[in-house]
Parts: structure tokens; sequence; C-alpha cells
């Protein structure tokens, strides 16, 4: 597949050329009429196919060849960035800024209450929250299940909040969209694509993090795998990569949030928690991903993080997350893309 790309000012005649073309070469022209441009994906294997033969076409502004690159992902297919209506007047894109937070894993209904209020008093509104935990090792707490879905929705509505929640398996696709606003596909599943394609077919916004060792094609490619299947709603999450330091958990790559911007229209999420893997150096990463102009980021909450069953040490205490709020209205101001908070009102 490729997509022809037309001029903001290509005619009928055009289209039609381009179309016509295609045929001669057993492509199927499908048209995509955008709202500043039309953009035809040639359906086929284009192999045999020289991309300048329809290049040199008149109103034609470019072509991607889907062989080698993402394209439903990519700017040049659409240009203005991509709002992602979670409901309830919340949205995730754009010209602003979110925090989406709590615990790595849904523990118990006390456990989660007790973080869910703390950051719903901070004015967030997204619930995070692991039920089915994608854990390194077997022996591990491997997380609630469907009774930590049924607990995050239950504490989500009582606090007119939405939630995120991971899903490790393609099996429980119905059962985690009956009770999640957004589907998580964490970094270990990033190209799980069976599982990417059912949560492409899902119709629930998605979000999915960035692979331990990733590229940012490999990446895109991804969200490319969900967007093809006609799910428009992806937001890519940046969480840190391996590299040969020690001294963090993963080594954040906030430069890929300047070069997702240019290269894609969806949205970007960064989560500092599982990056820099301790509390004390989180806020301060949290502070550098808004300022580098993500759409906002996720991080993990506990209100007694020494007895967490997952990822306590990079939990934020509750008067943390206070400051971290205090401090990312001012960055958030400062570049221009305003931090969306909803004052609590009990
Ligand atoms: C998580 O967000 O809880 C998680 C497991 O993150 P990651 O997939 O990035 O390791
Ligand atoms: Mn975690």
């Amino acid at each position: 597949m490729m997509m022809v790309i037309m001029k903001r000012d290509a005619t009928r005649e055009h289209i039609e050329r381009v179309k016509k073309e295609a045929r001669v070469f057993d492509l199927e022209p499908l048209e995509m009429p955008g709202e500043e441009r039309v953009i035809i994906a040639l359906k086929g294997d284009e192999r045999e196919v020289t991309t300048g033969r329809f290049k040199s076409l008149e109103g034609v502004a470019s072509v991607v060849p889907i062989l080698k690159k993402y394209k439903m992902a990519s700017r040049d297919t659409k240009w203005a960035d991509s709002v992602i209506d979670i409901g309830k007047g919340i949205t995730i894109g754009g010209k602003k800024q979110v925090i989406i937070a709590g615990p790595c894993a849904v523990e118990n209904e006390k456990q989660l209450r007790d973080a869910a209020e703390v950051v719903r008093k901070q004015g967030i509104r997204i619930l995070r929250g692991g039920a089915y935990k994608p854990r390194t090792s077997p022996y591990a707490f491997q997380g609630m299940g469907l009774d930590g879905l049924r607990l995050l929705r239950k504490v989500a509505d009582d606090l007119d909040m939405k939630v995120i929640t991971e899903i490790t398996d393609i099996r429980k696709v119905v059962e985690v969209c009956q009770y999640a606003d957004i589907l998580q596909i964490g970094a270990r599943n990033m190209q799980n694509y069976a599982l990417l394609t059912e949560v492409g077919r899902a119709g629930k916004p998605v979000m999915i993090k960035r692979g331990l060792s990733a590229t940012l094609e490999e990446f895109l490619l991804s969200a490319e795998y969900i967007l093809s299947e006609g799910n428009t709603n992806v937001i890519l999450c940046e969480r840190g990569i391996r590299a040969f330091e020690q001294e963090v958990r993963f080594s954040l790559n906030l430069g890929v949030v300047p070069i997702l911007k240019d290269l894609t229209h969806l949205p970007i999420i960064v989560d500092p928690s599982h990056a820099m893997g301790r509390r004390e150096f989180v806020i301060d990463m949290a502070l550098a991903a808004l300022a580098s102009g993500s759409h906002g980021i996720m991080v993990e909450v506990h209100c007694n993080p020494e007895e967490a069953l997952c990822d306590g040490p990079q939990a934020l205490t509750p008067p943390m997350v206070k400051d971290l709020v205090k401090r990312a209205k001012k960055i958030s101001s400062a570049i221009d893309m305003p931090l969306v908070l909803f004052p609590y009102k009990p």
C-alpha cells in the first residue's frame, strides 16, 4: 500500500488522473477526503511501481510508500494534531497538557481509593491502575484481574474520573473494554501485533507505550497496527528505553517528544515513573517532560509506598503529588500548553 498525498489546491481532474494511473498498476485507489487535502491510498503490492511515477503527476504533493513506513500515523497524512476525546469533557492532545496518575497496580479497595482521592483532589481526572500486570518474574504479584477492573470502575465513577488500565492478553479484550475508558498497551507488548490488531478493533482509545528497545519507526508502526484497524484514538507514551546507564531504571528519552510531534499527529504522553524508578527523581523529569512539549505525563502514586505490591520505590507520596501539580502548572503556562485540571467538588 502507498499513500498519494495531493496538494491543497489539487483539482478533481488531478485526483482522477492519479486513480487512473493506479489501476494501470493493479492498485485499488481509495480516496480519503481530508479537511485540507485529499489523500489517495493505493492498496496492493507496489513493489513493481516506482513512487516517482505518481510523484510526477500534476497536483500530487508527495507519495508515502507503506511497505517501508507508517502512513496513518504520519503528519503527511493528517496535518492537524489528533485530540482524543475520553468523554466527560476530558481530552488528550492538541495544545493542552494532562496528568494521568494512580497506583502501579490495584491491590485492594482502600489502597486504590486512597490514591485516587489524592490525585482527584489535585484536579486530575484520569486514574491509572493495573489489574493485569506484565511482571518480569512469574512469581511476582500478577494483579487482581477482573476484581481489580471492577474496583477501578467503581472508584473512578465515585470520583468522576476516567480509567486507563493495561491489557496484556488478547483473550481479555472484551472484559477490559467493559471497565476501562483507555486501554494501555505496555512496553513489553508494543510488538504483540495480534493484541494491537484486536485493540484496534475494540473501539476504545488506546495508549501504547514504547518498547524497551524500540526505534521511533517501530513505535509508530505499532501505532499503525491499531490505526489501520480503523481506531484513530491512539496515544503514544515514552517511558524510557534500555541503555547502558545503571543509575536509572530506564533512560528517559525526552528528545523524542519534539521529534514525534514533527513525525506524527498523535498525542504523546511521558511516563517518568518507570524510567527513573525512584520517587525522588520523578518530579524533576515529570516537569522536564511537560517542558519538552508533551501532551501530558503519567505518574504512579501510592499512599504507603513501602507496602506497595508493585513499583513502590517509584511511587509518589501524597505531598509529592501536590508539589508536582503546583509546579506543573507553571511549566505548562510557560510553554503555552495549559495544564487541564478539574476542581474537586465532593
Ligand atoms: C505500567 O505502566 O504499569 C507498566 C507496566 O509500564 P511499562 O509497560 O512501561 O513497563
Ligand atoms: Mn509500574
